[in-house]
């Protein structure tokens, strides 16, 4: 299993401790946490991070492909360490970003009919690779969610 340092080298990113703790806590998150949050998260341990580091850290780690940002409903910056195509949930009216689990992600995409994708690449003159799928809720206690896009 590849180390945090090994992961680093591949991308060319150079190895500091407290990246290593940044990069951890986020990539073991589910909450998407934004940047402030991750920023709590490290400084309880015994290094203190400061916030400048962070937000350093989470542009070298984006432009390095190990982060994403993704933007809440609000319009709030939340960070993913989980970069592959996978569906987020965002609650209405309390900013939380949800990971769809893989298998009902996995049966979401399956479920797109290719013949729409056809017709899509047709009306607008393009190849799609992948599809993202969004999906909101309508109430805070995540029934009833609704596919926006
Ligand atoms: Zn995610």
């Amino acid at each position: 299993m590849a180390t945090i340092r090994d992961i680093f080298a591949e991308r060319k990113l150079r190895y500091t401790p407290q990246r290593e703790l940044i990069y951890e806590a986020l990539r073991t998150s589910c909450s998407h946490p934004t940047a402030d949050e991750l920023h709590r998260l490290v400084s309880s341990d015994a290094d203190r991070v400061s916030q400048a580091t962070v937000y350093n850290t989470l542009a070298a780690l984006q432009a390095a492909g190990l982060a994403c940002c993704v933007i809440s409903l609000g319009g709030v910056a939340r960070w993913d360490g989980n970069c592959d195509t996978h569906t987020h949930v965002h609650v209405r009216g309390d900013e939380r970003v949800l990971d769809l689990p893989h298998e009902l992600d996995a049966a979401l995409q399956a479920a797109v009919p290719k013949a729409l994708l056809g017709q899509i690449e047709s009306a607008l003159g393009v190849s799609i690779e992948s599809i993202h799928l969004v999906a909101q809720t309508k109430q805070v206690d995540g029934h009833g969610v609704e596919i926006t896009a």
